[in-house]
């Protein structure tokens, strides 16, 4: 949520909006919320309501303290009396994104690590001490960040519009998007026959993956990189993962490759 707003260093109460009969609350944010946003915003809006409101600077306080300062006695007394810990928030982490993933453990484990921010990027390097040339290998022209080589280099969007084409919507929201994490999440449902389903639920990841590859094998043996290539490539190994699916006995690689256009479109 906090990404989300475009005012991050706003004060609470800049946030509130009051007439005669309601407060209601303007986060500002740049977009429409999705749903598991307002799963985040709902209980915020219940904490909102219970706090009173002044204007001025905010601070922090422990609410478990009636000086409102923090002591370890007052934890202590909080842990070991579990009652007086109020049921567990919604947690931030997308549990099934990584791990109801119908895919490899390594893939899985990636994913992982790229929901978290720590894919191990050249920004991200450079953030933990490293000294490299911030400079995408891909593009040359811009930072390597996740943001920019999965959604946003050059060759990464040729192939979201070419997997993506028949939607031009889903396309251009790319653009919009804060995080590969949130793209992932908003990553809409389909209807179509089961080979579909499997495709289109696969077909992010494998882009992703993919690009990952490439970018690994130019950045440590200077291999080139061609749209062509990763097309192929990620067919390919959308292909791989769905044998464990048993459905796919059905097909052969050939149907899948033919008919590319008809099962990503869910019309086959
Ligand atoms: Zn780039």
């Amino acid at each position: 949520m906090f990404n989300l707003s475009e005012k991050k260093d706003g004060r609470v109460y800049e946030m509130r909006q009051i007439t005669e009969t309601t407060t209601s609350w303007n986060l500002h944010l740049r977009r429409n919320m999705h749903v598991w946003e307002e799963e985040q915003y709902n209980p915020l809006q219940g904490t909102l309501a219970q706090i009173n409101n002044e204007e001025g600077d905010d601070s922090w306080s422990w609410t478990k303290d009636s000086r409102g300062i923090f002591t370890v006695k007052s934890m202590y007394e909080l842990i070991s009396t579990p009652q007086k810990i109020s049921p567990s928030p919604h947690h931030p982490f997308p549990y099934t994104l990584v791990w109801k993933k119908p895919v490899p453990l390594n893939i899985k484990m990636f994913l992982w690590t790229l929901v978290l921010g720590r894919t191990q990027t050249v920004d991200n390097l450079n953030r933990k001490g490293q000294n490299l040339v911030a400079v995408c290998v891909m593009c040359g022209m811009l930072e390597e960040s996740i943001l920019h080589l999965f959604l946003h280099y050059p060759k990464s969007l040729e192939i979201w519009a070419f997997f993506l084409g028949f939607n031009s919507d889903l396309y251009a929201s790319i653009f919009e998007t804060g995080s590969v994490t949130e793209w992932l999440l908003a990553w809409p449902k389909k209807r179509g026959n089961d080979l579909s389903l499997i495709v289109w639920q696969l077909l992010p990841v494998a882009i992703i993956w993919i690009i990952w590859k490439f970018r690994n094998g130019r950045t440590f043996s200077g291999k080139e990189i061609t749209t062509g290539k990763m097309v192929m490539e990620i067919e390919g190994i959308i292909w791989y993962w769905g044998g464990i699916w048993p459905g796919r006995r059905r097909y052969r690689f050939q149907d899948l490759l033919s008919n590319w256009d008809n099962i990503i479109n869910g019309a086959s």
